[in-house]
């Protein structure tokens, strides 16, 4: 893990009334500004456009994708990866992340690291090692997606895009797909939901204001979303359960379920991180 992002000291934490941002600093709109002309030169698809693609192990480029590109990860693709692995969250992150935060945004970003001279560390001669749960960037590729917002989250819009690599022969096979038929195809449903919880979360005002996140929010923020076994611990071994209400049947499933416990992790960061009103403290 990155040290611009320091491990939380695991205590509880109260509504923030100053964390309540309305606007967008001149760093974000210029970050903003740049990613959307760099977006702006590729080619976009719509959902029923056609594009021809295949990739398989006969092609020369084979793995090419794998050796050659930076993989960010989403919150849902950490989950699906440690499970995958059967490892912890925190073991997991430590080994094969590295997080920075992003200048634009003022947010985590994670990506996986790069084996020197091999790219991704779960590639080999046979293809992808992790491919059921492969990161939604890989699924989701020979396209990309991008999601654009107007002045909020209720005006947030998808974007797919071709991503053109020179060194990728998958364009010059004869399968034909939409672009609906792809995302169908490559099982990235669950990706896409989760993923859009987290952009909706992300696109928020409140948390469009890197100035406004000290360390201890982008800790908190950071362990609620991507190292799920420790914010477990911050639950269960902490005396979290006697401070705030939590519904039993949400208690119980997030015990155990680490697809509930992202959830419950979103719920936390609106509250600890941008002052919403989703939890309440325990009457006395
Ligand atoms: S996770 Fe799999 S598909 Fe993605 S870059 Fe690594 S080996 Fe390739
Ligand atoms: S066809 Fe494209 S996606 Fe498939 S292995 Fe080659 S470079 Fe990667």
């Amino acid at each position: 893990m990155n040290d611009e992002i320091k491990d939380t000291d695991q205590s509880e934490e109260s509504p923030d009334e100053t964390s309540g941002v309305t606007g967008q600093s001149e760093e974000v709109k210029a970050y903003f500004r740049e990613t959307h002309e760099a977006l702006e030169k590729l080619e976009k698809v719509e959902w029923r456009d056609k594009f021809n693609f295949r990739c398989h192990k006969g092609l020369d480029c084979w793995t090419a994708c794998c050796k050659n590109s930076l993989i960010f990860l989403t919150p849902y693709d950490v989950l699906r990866l440690k499970q995958k692995l059967g490892v912890r969250s925190d073991e997991f992150l430590e080994k094969y992340t590295e997080a920075t935060v992003d200048p634009g945004f003022g947010l985590p970003s994670l990506r996986l690291k790069i084996v020197e001279g091999e790219g991704c560390p779960f590639v080999s001669p046979d293809g992808c090692g992790v491919y059921s749960d492969r990161p939604t960037s890989c699924r989701l590729y020979p396209l990309g997606s991008a999601v654009s917002s107007g002045s909020g989250a209720a005006e947030s819009q998808r974007t797919h895009f071709k991503v053109e690599e020179d060194y990728c022969l998958g364009w010059g096979e004869k399968d034909s797909w939409t672009v609906e038929n792809w995302v169908i195809d490559q099982d990235a449903t669950d990706y896409n939901m989760y993923n859009e919880m987290m952009i909706r979360l992300t696109l928020s005002p409140k948390l469009v204001a890197p100035d406004k996140l000290d360390d201890k929010k982008l800790s908190m923020f950071y362990m609620a979303l991507y190292d799920l076994d420790r914010f477990r611990e911050f639950i269960f071994d902490t005396s979290f359960l006697s401070k705030f209400e939590v519904e039993k049947d949400i208690v119980e499933k997030i015990r155990s379920q680490d697809e509930e416990l992202l959830r419950f992790g979103m719920r936390w960061v609106e509250f600890s991180v941008m002052g919403m009103p989703t939890m309440d403290l325990k009457k006395k």
